[in-house]
């Protein structure tokens, strides 16, 4: 059967969801570009994804770690060669700048190139007993059928991580991406085939909600990697708790920069520009809070208004084009109806107030905005607004800036800048956040290094990097008497 990258890929086999349901996905820079009507899958879907990853889980697990990554090298060199298609549907799907969607497809490669050799370092330890002529070791084995529910925001490179992550560790999977980002998956999935994957290994299932409780709540999914909102974390979370089931959740942040005494300004303000409106704001890690040293408030808010102010609004294909459309419009809603509460509050708005250039289509298009006097009651301070909104908070030295920075529930990134070491580094240590930068934006990562974060932004062994493995296997050990 020809794929049809609208549909369930479950087992062998590309097939509709059950009723034959559907649910449309639209360019969010103009609602009248419909990619597809993608299936909108059931429990009894889910269901059958499960029982067909449980099918294979151990000739998956017997195929051994050195070939299965083997072909997470055969899936990145397909990627690469795929590089501008994957590009295109990524602009088209999520709204982002094609640069942003180039550089995701590179960052993917990266992550898959870098799991594979985990074919070649799933070790264990050879460790000493109590008895001299007794010789002990660990070894990992694959968690066995896990369950993957990703987000929007980076439609390929997040089930790519946490897809490649699963392969390579032995375990067979169900993937359900976000119901706003079907396309990318679906055209992941069949790279993944296309490198050799055998069927029944990685299994597709498109839709929301329902799909993704289904999910959680089968009982052979012996693991759940989520990334996404915190509420839904925690859901899953819970209805996992009675059978313990294993999770790792990457959920969400409300990031700061931290600009001290002496700081280097024009690189603050280009860092806060990048990390707060790149990709529309619309990254966990995105810069949402200035935190600025009293001494320098009254530099950095007309220099980073007037960069902010010269950003071009955009479909994310056209060139010239800084930022593109949020998700939906209900985004764009959340975005607005936040700052119009803080501006009634007593907030004031220093840009985003301009037109839209004309000429764009009906997209999901909203101006960037810096703020500053923000009432403490504001979800731009005590939530995730999740758009190209910053607020710029004024602290008395070091210390309150550092307090401010950790009054937020959530601890996923945090930047600071100063030109002294010493500050830097200490400011780090007190830091509560689990990705952190020196004179660098809050947002950026490496395949190398934990995706990791503190308080409500993350759940159990981070992604990518090394330590990945601790979540997609399990560690045995044994004791050999001679
Ligand atoms: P979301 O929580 O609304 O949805 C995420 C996924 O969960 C989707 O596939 C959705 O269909 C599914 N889902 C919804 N309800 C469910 C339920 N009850 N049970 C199981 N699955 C369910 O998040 P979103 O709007 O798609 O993504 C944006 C969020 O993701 C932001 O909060 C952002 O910070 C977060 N995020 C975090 C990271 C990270 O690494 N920490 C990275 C990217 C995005």
């Amino acid at each position: 059967m020809e794929p049809d990258h609208c549909l369930n890929l479950i087992g062998a086999e590309w097939r509709p969801a059950e009723g034959k349901r559907t649910s449309r996905n639209v360019n969010p820079a103009d609602p009248a570009d419909v990619i597809g009507s993608f299936a909108d899958s059931s429990a009894n879907d889910a269901a059958e994804a499960v029982a067909a990853a449980v099918t294979v889980r151990d000739s998956w697990r017997e195929a051994g770690s050195v070939a299965r990554g083997a072909l997470l090298f055969r899936a990145a060199e397909l990627l690469a060669e795929r590089a501008t298609e994957f590009a295109a549907a990524i602009v088209r799907e999520q709204g982002k700048l094609l640069r942003e969607a180039h550089a995701e497809v590179v960052r993917s490669g990266e992550v898959l190139r870098f799991l594979a050799g985990e074919g070649r370092r799933l070790t264990g330890v050879a460790a000493p007993a109590d008895d001299a002529r007794t010789f002990a070791y660990t070894f990992r084995v694959p968690l066995g059928v896990v369950g993957l529910i990703t987000p929007w925001n980076f439609p390929l490179a997040i089930p790519v991580w946490k897809t490649a992550a699963a392969l390579v560790a032995g375990c067979t999977v169900v993937l359900k991406p976000s119901p706003l980002a079907p396309w990318t998956a679906a055209l992941m999935a069949q790279l993944f085939l296309d490198a050799g994957l055998p069927s029944g290994v990685l299994n597709l299932v498109q839709g929301g909600r329902a799909a993704g409780e289904a999910i959680v709540a089968q009982p052979d999914v012996a693991g759940v990697s989520f990334t996404g909102s915190v509420p839904v974390g925690l859901a899953i979370q819970q209805a996992g708790a009675p059978r313990l089931l294993r999770t790792q959740l990457e959920l969400g942040g409300n990031n700061a920069v931290l600009v001290l005494p002496g700081a280097d300004l024009e690189a603050a303000v280009d860092a806060v520009v990048s990390g707060a409106f790149g990709q529309a704001g619309q990254r966990c890690s995105a810069t949402s809070r200035v935190i600025v040293d009293a001494g320098l408030a009254d530099a950095l808010l007309p220099a980073l208004t007037a960069r902010v102010s010269a950003l071009r609004v955009g479909r994310g294909g056209d060139p010239g084009v800084d930022m593109g459309p949020v998700i939906t419009a209900a985004a764009r809603q959340r975005c607005r109806a936040a700052v119009e509460h803080a501006r009634t509050h007593g907030a004031q708005v220093w840009c985003g107030d301009e037109p839209l250039p004309p000429g764009l289509p009906d997209g999901n298009f909203l101006r960037p905005v810096v703020l500053s006097k923000v009432p403490q009651t504001s979800e731009l301070l005590t939530g995730e607004v999740f758009g190209p909104v910053v607020s710029v908070l004024v602290a008395d030295g070091p210390d309150e800036a550092i307090a401010i920075a950790n009054s937020v529930p959530y601890g996923l990134s945090a930047a600071v800048f100063t030109p002294e070491t010493s500050h830097a580094l200490d400011t780090v240590q007190r830091l509560q956040a689990g990705m952190l930068h020196i004179n660098r934006p809050t947002v950026g990562a490496y395949a190398h290094l934990p995706h990791i974060g503190t308080k409500l932004s993350q759940f159990g062994p981070p992604e990518c990097s090394t330590e990945v493995m601790d979540f997609f296997t399990e560690l045995r050990s044994v004791c050999v008497k001679y």
